[in-house]
């Protein structure tokens, strides 16, 4: 048996594995010494729980006594760099298997699987490795001028690459780091951006390779590691040493501060072998074909903090805001079938999304409009300040006259007194929440990981005080709404 299996938000499995992965857990689960395995985790190494579930059942097939038949292998988001070498692993212990229970008999060589086409510029849906070309239409600032955070509300034409998408649904986006970053890193290295670097089947220019093609501003504990050995520096390696310190470090630097702390050599060709490749951004689209043709809207927040006096920047976030009307930018569809609008317009729906979590429910709202249908909308929307970051304040105003949102609650944290958030509105409204539900109502979430939780929380809450149900029941009853696909998380 082989498990490929992605770890989403904080450790957890992907919602269709919750039943697979809690029965594998629980006392239930059968021996399995007949059983040969080998797990590949995918995950993003900037979470903190990176491919956690795949090491989590790697570790318990082998307590149930099946027999691993290689290491459990954890691919980043730079995912064939470890996932084309697992597959071949994969294909050859199969092979080997094979021929040992035909017990030696004259087989022929199996051949090797059919490997899926190379991708044809000319189809018409693009994919992640051949993005179609979009074309900026709109670059709007939507969260006030004294705000904290800069967020933007983005419109690409979509006309004539191919591209549909459905409300739930991601842009892929494929950033390029900024010319300055690259400068900058150029000139600390002492490089010349212009030197012609091979690194695979590409012999490009190194400006270009890190432009483009690889990480800059995203660190991970590979690339601290290979910078440790060339700058023999003892804090760096002490920092290495200690796993919480490590990932607190990761997180507030980008690659510049590591070179600028512990100044190192690196030629060019070096370099470009030890950065992982650039990879693309996924943004939930914040429209409706329905409403808005062959158009794409995102809600994007500018990844933004401050090392030593200097601007760091998101690489996709910051790439997005610095583009102008005209400019061109490669997306991509990333369809998200766990997160869609019921197919029975007459149902209630309850979307519950915080900050740029608020992106997916704009789409939904357009699309239950033109769809017509007799079913409630409720959103729940929550950020830092009513006037700085009530993101389309005028929209919801006026799809509340329009009937379009028939409920719309709100929870701004900064605004004196108590700090209030969308989990505090949400037990507030508890009766109301339990009512819709009972009623058939689909519930939603979107935005941050630890929000997602807080109001996983909240909801089992309100089970408690409006339905009288235990911890347990109330987990039961959630579980079965989402089986029912009437309860969808999008958290990242
Ligand atoms: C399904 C999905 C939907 C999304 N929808 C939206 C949306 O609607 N709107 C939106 O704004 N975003 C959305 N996101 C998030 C988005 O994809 C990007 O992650 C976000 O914009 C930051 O990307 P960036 O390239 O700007 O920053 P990055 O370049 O990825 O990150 C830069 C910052 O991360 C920090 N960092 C560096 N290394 C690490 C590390 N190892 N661990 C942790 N932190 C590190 C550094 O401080 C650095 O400055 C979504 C994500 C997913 C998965």
């Amino acid at each position: 048996m082989y498990v490929v299996i992605s770890t989403q938000g904080d450790g957890d499995p992907p919602e269709d594995a919750l039943g697979f992965v809690e029965f594998l857990q629980g006392r239930k689960a059968p021996k399995l010494d007949q059983l040969a395995f080998a797990v590949l985790g995918l995950g993003d190494s900037s979470y903190p729980q990176f491919c956690a579930v795949g090491r989590l059942l790697d570790q318990r097939l082998a307590d149930l006594g099946a027999t691993r038949l290689f290491a459990c292998a954890e691919a980043d988001l730079d995912i064939d760099a470890v996932a084309a070498p697992w597959l071949d692993q994969a294909q050859a212990k199969a092979e080997e298997r094979l021929r040992q229970e035909l017990h030696r008999a004259t087989v022929t060589p199996l051949r090797r699987a059919p490997q899926p086409a190379a991708p044809d510029a000319s189809r018409e849906q693009a994919s992640r490795e051949q993005p179609a070309v979009a074309e900026l239409l709109v670059n709007q600032r939507i969260s006030g001028r004294d705000s904290s955070r800069d967020v933007r509300h983005i419109e690409l034409a979509l006309a004539g690459s191919g591209l549909h998408y459905q409300p739930g649904d991601a842009l892929g986006v494929w950033p390029q780091n900024d010319d300055a970053l690259v400068q900058r890193l150029l000139d600390v290295l002492a490089l010349d951006g212009e030197c012609v670097v091979s690194h695979g089947e590409q012999r490009l220019p190194l400006r270009q390779w890190l432009a483009e093609h690889r990480e800059l501003t995203r660190l991970s504990r590979a690339v601290i590691a290979a910078h440790a050995t060339r700058a023999s520096a003892a804090e760096l390696d002490a920092l290495l040493a200690d796993g919480e310190g490590l990932r607190r470090w990761l997180v507030a630097h980008q690659l510049i501060d590591l070179i600028q702390r512990w100044p190192a050599a690196w030629d060019a060709q070096q370099l470009v072998a030890a950065l992982p490749a650039l990879t693309p951004r996924l943004y939930s689209i914040a429209s409706s074909q329905s409403e808005v043709g062959d158009e794409a809207h995102l809600t994007v927040v500018l990844e933004h903090t401050q090392c030593d006096g200097e601007h760091r920047f998101g690489a996709a976030s910051h790439y997005l805001a610095q583009q102008t009307e005209g400019n061109r930018v490669r997306v991509f569809i990333e369809a998200n079938a766990r997160f869609r609008l019921p197919t029975d317009p007459a149902r209630d729906v309850i979307m519950i999304g915080p900050g740029t979590g608020v992106a997916p429910f704009r789409g939904f709202v357009q699309q239950r409009a033109a769809a017509g249908g007799s079913g409630r909308n409720w959103l729940l929307f929550g950020a830092r300040q009513f006037r700085e970051d009530f993101y389309y304040q005028s929209e919801w105003q006026q799809a509340l006259k329009d009937g379009r949102l028939h409920r719309l609650d709100l929870a701004f944290s900064r605004d004196g007194g108590e700090r209030v958030y969308v989990q505090h509105r949400l037990a507030e409204q508890g009766k109301a929440v339990f009512d819709w539900l009972q009623n058939g109502a689909h519930l939603y979430i979107c935005g941050a990981v630890a929000m997602g939780k807080d109001v996983h929380r909240a909801l089992q809450a309100v089970l408690a005080a409006h339905a009288g149900y235990s911890a347990e029941q109330a987990e039961e009853y959630l579980r079965e709404l989402q089986q029912q696909g009437r309860y969808a998380r999008d958290v990242y």
